[in-house]
């Protein structure tokens, strides 16, 4: 199935406990699209960048197999910056900057070979972006997967609802499943997101793993306990690639292969957090994901045998 991923590719600037970066290459949609890379080669990118954003980085996706024709390039403008710092607990986090710059009026537009893509990701963006492309597919996708943030909740709560009736699937982190619900069990705030339409939602806990809840069923996998996390920035990216790269390879969006992707998910957004920025997902092969893969097997894997 081919994958059209729309979400900002961005520089970023981050403090963890570990470190300090200057200004990095960052952005939902290069998390995402480094992260599906690995698991589809059909992939096409809609984003816009500066012309400050290095020619080098954009050959990199490419280099990954990314088409990037969806990326334009702003001639006198500047790429959207982000800046976050983490405390201890590294779920949590502060946005000390948000500048929109070429974010603030993007007009996406749709490369001709991804019109009738199976799959589209909407990556985190103005809600009012992520309706432009569902709007601007001429055939519908057989999957809408969407992901958002508390800043959108806070500057674009209508058009985010308005946004959310449309997909497929959602995918966020428990904090924001609570602000966007109003509830604080993440299965009664579950319940109403998909009360609003998606048919599926799935909800990111950090190091604490994730559920995908759909009306039916609930599923969880745990996050692997790792010896080194430096930097969690765009690990939820990370999973989203991953989980709609696996779908995608799977050519199947069966709730059987959605909870294998969030197993998937989960094992990239594991490489992604070992080290800052996006370096964690830049030299990966299939050997080392699927050997990741099989120590989330193995973390869950036990016999439980009736004591009479
Ligand atoms: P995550 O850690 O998965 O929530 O994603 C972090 C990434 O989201 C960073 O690389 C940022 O560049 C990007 N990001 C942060 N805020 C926004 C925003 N308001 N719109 C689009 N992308 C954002």
């Amino acid at each position: 199935m081919r994958l059209l991923t729309v979400g900002s590719v961005a520089f970023d600037a981050v403090e963890t406990p570990f470190g300090k970066t200057g200004r990095i290459v960052g952005g939902a949609g290069t998390y995402i699209g480094l992260s599906a890379s690995y698991f589809t080669s059909s992939q096409g990118l809609i984003s816009v960048v500066g012309d400050d954003f290095p020619k080098a980085t954009l050959d990199s996706l490419r280099n990954r197999g990314i088409d990037t024709t969806g990326i334009q390039v702003k001639e006198g403008e500047k790429t959207f910056f982000w800046a976050g710092k983490y405390h201890r607990d590294m779920n949590i986090r502060d946005t000390l900057t948000t500048e929109l710059n070429v974010l603030e009026h993007f007009d996406p537009v749709i490369p001709e070979d991804y019109q009738g893509a199976e799959v589209l990701m909407l990556g985190n963006l103005a809600p009012s972006v992520q309706k432009k492309v569902i709007q601007h597919l001429r055939q519908p996708p057989q999957l809408i997967v969407m992901d958002t943030m508390n800043f959108w909740m806070e500057t674009a709560w209508e058009e985010l609802k308005e946004t959310i009736r449309l997909v497929d699937v959602l995918i966020i982190n428990d904090e924001e499943a609570r602000q966007l619900s109003g509830e604080y069990t993440l299965v009664k705030a579950a319940k109403k997101i998909l009360d609003e339409g998606p048919r599926c939602v799935i909800v990111k806990k950090g190091e604490h793993g994730a559920f995908l809840f759909d009306r039916a069923h609930t599923f969880f996998c745990p996050a692997l306990p790792l010896e080194k996390v430096v930097d969690p920035t765009g690990a939820g990216d990370t999973f989203a690639g991953g989980w709609v790269g696996y779908l995608c390879k799977s050519g199947d969006i069966s709730l059987e292969t959605m909870k294998s992707a969030v197993v998937a998910g989960s094992a990239m957004a594991s490489f992604c957090v070992e080290q800052f920025g996006t370096e964690g997902l830049m030299h990966l092969s299939q050997e080392k994901i699927d050997k990741r893969v099989q120590q989330f097997v193995q973390l869950v894997d036990f016999n439980m045998e009736t004591v009479t």
